[in-house]
């Protein structure tokens, strides 16, 4: 029996990339969007995977659609959490809508999703989850207040999963990617982006695919005994 792998913001970018990557690995996958109907229905068509409306910063509503989804499939073994936005602006700029819509949909949709298949998981003893932190919730950013918190939020959440999960077989870990060719990072103007990959010892931005390679490792079952670690995949632009 196949495993079941959702992965939220799975249709666009590096959710894309993941999706695919675990359908090609042999899991069935459920791959989540906000709102763009036109990007997940190419999506679908393109890959033949499933997709799921759903707003991951909504408990109730991501609570009813994990459980739908559950319903459908039997189980989720796999929970990618990669879904996140960006609403830059300085501090003395930045409103509480663009703080706060933030934090909803890139760190609280983390313990909607969790909430909703950890009993599920616990109950089989297994369970694979990865949440899609930033190199920017490590090292900061200039104009990013929100952001940077909900990822670093992300990493702290990660681990207090993971020392929860460690005994009933389900590892929790973390990616934290560099700048990779997505919409998201084609919104950087561009000569702001030129300054960011100088940066980059590599010399290029990742591609979303990088991150799934990473993925791919941390949900293995031979990965039984990586769990609460953060993945860093950045070209080397920030080193810990
Ligand atoms: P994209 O903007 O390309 O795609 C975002 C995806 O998330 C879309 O599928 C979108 O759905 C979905 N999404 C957004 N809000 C919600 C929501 N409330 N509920 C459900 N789904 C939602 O992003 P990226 O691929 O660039 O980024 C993916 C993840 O990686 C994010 O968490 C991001 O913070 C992180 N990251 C990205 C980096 C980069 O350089 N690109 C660097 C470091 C981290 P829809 O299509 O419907 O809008």
């Amino acid at each position: 029996m196949s495993k079941v792998a959702l992965v939220t913001g799975g249709t666009r970018g590096i959710g894309e990339a993941i999706s695919v990557g675990l359908k090609n690995a042999g899991y069935t996958v459920i791959a989540n969007y906000a709102g763009n109907d036109a990007a997940a229905l190419g999506f679908k068509d393109r890959t033949g995977i499933a997709v799921a409306k759903f707003d991951v910063s909504d408990f109730e509503q991501t609570e009813a659609a994990i459980h739908a989804i559950e319903e459908e499939y039997g189980h989720i073994d796999v929970l990618i959490n990669n879904a996140g936005i960006t609403r830059d602006g300085t501090m003395h700029r930045m409103t509480f809508e663009q703080w706060d819509r933030v934090i909803q949909t890139n760190l609280a949709s983390c313990f909607n999703t969790c909430r909703a298949v950890i009993e599920g998981m616990r109950e089989r003893q297994f369970g694979r989850i990865v949440n899609i932190g930033s190199v920017n919730g490590q090292a900061g950013q200039y104009g990013q207040v929100n952001y940077a918190a909900a990822k670093s939020g992300i990493h702290g959440f990660t681990k207090a999963l993971a020392l929860e999960g460690a005994g009933k077989g389900i590892t929790v870990n973390a990616i934290a990617p560099g700048y990779i060719d997505t919409d998201m990072v084609r919104a950087v103007p561009e000569d702001v982006l030129k300054k960011i990959v100088a940066t980059i010892p590599v010399g290029r931005l990742g591609r979303p695919e990088d991150i799934a390679e990473g993925v791919l490792f941390l949900v293995g079952d031979n990965a039984g005994f990586v769990s609460g670690s953060t993945l860093s995949l950045n070209g080397g632009q920030h080193m810990y």
